[in-house]
């Protein structure tokens, strides 16, 4: 018996936006482009959060970080001001990101480096139409009203 896939709410609508993906860039080239994409502004992001977190971070002087912990302590810290040893470990955690992401993107460099010929291209888009066909197909929203008929429903 082959195994259901699993229908909580994170997983569909990790597949929703599966299919989306697939549907909105059915060619390896625009594969390409979008996972490119996607890492850059990961990597942009999240090394400038990383940056700017650095600057303000006391951590650096040992003095400060226990002045701003025995601040908390006392109660008079702002109740927005995270936890310092969280903030270090967020921090730490970040570095690593963006270590990764920075590997990542030398192996990506070799997948972009490819071009294929037109044919292949529309096996891509032949076969993306098949994996995920367009939602608002009349055939599609015909099959779902079916599918979703309930006694309840009027009609
Ligand atoms: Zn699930």
């Amino acid at each position: 018996m082959p195994e259901e896939p699993c229908q909580c709410p994170d997983c569909q609508r990790f597949y929703r936006e599966h299919d989306r993906l697939i549907r909105e860039n059915p060619t390896l080239r625009q594969q390409q482009e979008l996972s490119w994409a996607a890492l850059q502004s990961f990597r942009t992001l999240a090394g400038r959060v990383l940056e700017d977190l650095q600057k303000t971070q006391p951590e650096a002087d040992p003095a400060l970080a226990t002045a701003a912990s025995g601040a908390a302590a006392s109660g008079s810290a702002d109740a927005g001001d995270p936890d310092p040893d969280a903030m270090a470990q967020a921090l730490a955690d970040l570095e690593n990101i963006n270590a990764h992401l920075f590997s990542i993107e030398a192996l990506m460099e070799r997948i972009f480096d490819v071009r294929v010929p037109e044919a292949v291209e529309q096996k891509f888009r032949e076969l993306a139409g098949e994996l995920a066909p367009d939602p608002l197909n009349a055939d599609r929203l015909r099959l779902n009203r079916l599918l979703h008929q309930t006694p309840d429903l009027p009609g």
